[in-house]
């Protein structure tokens, strides 16, 4: 580590191995048929990751997914050549020019985007997907209303008004294999007798029910590729995924604790005999969350530690009783190596990685392969 505050430490390997063990996943699945293709989304600055940074290491996928116009020309300006699709609900689309270097796919999900398509015909080639509401009810067209839209819809595609025409669905519960069966038959429902490619699963319903993933036309995988099984890591069948992101900090002081001292803001954490308190560069201010305080793990030297007391602003404080040999300017893992898996952290947390990864802020300084100071994953 080079400077006194957290560290990100981003690994583009870990995505691009992610994505192949995907693609891989896929194929197994895909028995006789045309395995799904992968939109490799990178919503949020990849999840946190940095867009352009990473944005070769998702080379392999068929297409980026991200959430805004200007982010797709961004990574236009990048050298992506590949198809873009904008996941962002109720665009305008009479902003968007002209496609660029390669395909540009749009989810329609409001009536007054239909509108725009029918009204102006000098928008560029668009890809449509249609949005079917489903139960996540964010954006899209009701059962009743998909079918008559897509009907329209259709009629500009066979004058060449558009360049494509699919049907989109984001679940709200893939998480739960019974609720994403429900979803999928809701979704299959509203669709039957309509042509068209399908684009609907996301990580989380790839890997519960990857039979039906598989042989869909799209998937839009974000999580996966940053290491993350929505699922659980004890989930089978496991895939091999590496962590894209370690979040480091270091030892800047350490406290003696007598029996009976508190340490930390409310004195929520007080000690039992006498401790030793790693006091440690990192808090609420640079995106780790307060909900962290005591036990919430973290690793040091390559052993598990836990957190003691509550995480302030700029300060979070470790328990190092039972590790008589830290030093001042050691360095902790705050989650990204196998001792600290970002998804026990997130559950201590009470939310999920992906929160986690988007909460860092600016501060926290991010470190690339070939930045001076960068560490490769030490998993
Ligand atoms: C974020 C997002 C995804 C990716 O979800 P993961 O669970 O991270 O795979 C897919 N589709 C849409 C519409 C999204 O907004």
């Amino acid at each position: 580590m080079t400077h006194a505050g957290p560290e990100l430490h981003i690994h583009p390997d870990a995505i691009r191995h992610n994505l192949s063990v995907l693609r891989h996943h896929l194929k197994s699945y895909a028995v006789g048929q045309t395995p799904a293709r992968i939109w490799a989304v990178a919503k949020s600055d990849a999840y946190g990751h940095g867009l352009i940074p990473t944005l070769r290491a998702f080379d392999a996928a068929d297409g980026l997914a991200v959430s805004s116009a200007d982010d797709a020309a961004a990574c236009r300006a990048a050298g992506w050549h590949k198809p873009i699709l904008l996941l962002g609900a109720g665009l305008d689309l009479t902003t968007l020019s002209g496609a660029g270097p390669g395909p540009l796919h749009v989810v329609v999900s409001n009536p007054e985007q239909v509108n725009q398509l029918e009204h102006n015909s000098k928008l560029p080639g668009l890809y449509i997907w249609l949005r079917y509401a489903g139960s996540l009810n964010h954006a899209g067209f009701k059962p009743a209303d998909y079918a008559p839209t897509w009907h329209r819809l259709a009629a500009l595609h066979a004058k060449g008004r558009i360049a494509g025409l699919g049907h989109f669905q984001h679940y709200a519960y893939a998480e739960d294999a019974a609720h994403l069966l429900a979803e999928r038959r809701q979704f299959r429902q509203t669709i039957f007798g309509l042509s068209g490619p399908v684009c609907s699963e996301n990580s989380a319903a790839t890997l519960n029910g990857p039979d039906v993933a598989a042989t869909t036309q799209w998937v839009r995988s974000g999580i996966i590729l940053y290491g993350v099984n929505p699922l659980g890591r004890h989930h089978k069948p496991g895939l091999a995924l590496r962590p894209a992101m370690t979040l480091k900090a270091r030892i800047h002081a350490i406290q003696q604790l007598e029996p009976g001292e508190a340490i930390g803001y409310g004195c929520t954490a007080r000690a039992r005999g006498p401790m030793r308190v790693g006091l440690v560069h990192c808090g609420y201010g640079h995106g780790y969350p307060r909900t962290l305080s005591t036990p919430a793990p973290c690793s040091i030297r390559g052993r598990k530690a836990h957190l003691f007391g509550r995480v302030s602003m700029d300060t979070l404080t470790i328990d190092i009783t039972a590790q008589p040999d830290i030093q001042p300017g050691d360095v902790v893992t705050l989650w990204g190596d196998h001792t600290v898996p970002v998804d026990h952290v997130a559950q201590a947390a009470d939310t999920i990685p992906a929160q986690l990864f988007t909460a860092i802020t600016p501060r926290v300084r991010r470190y690339y392969p070939g930045d001076p100071g960068y560490q490769e994953p030490t998993a």
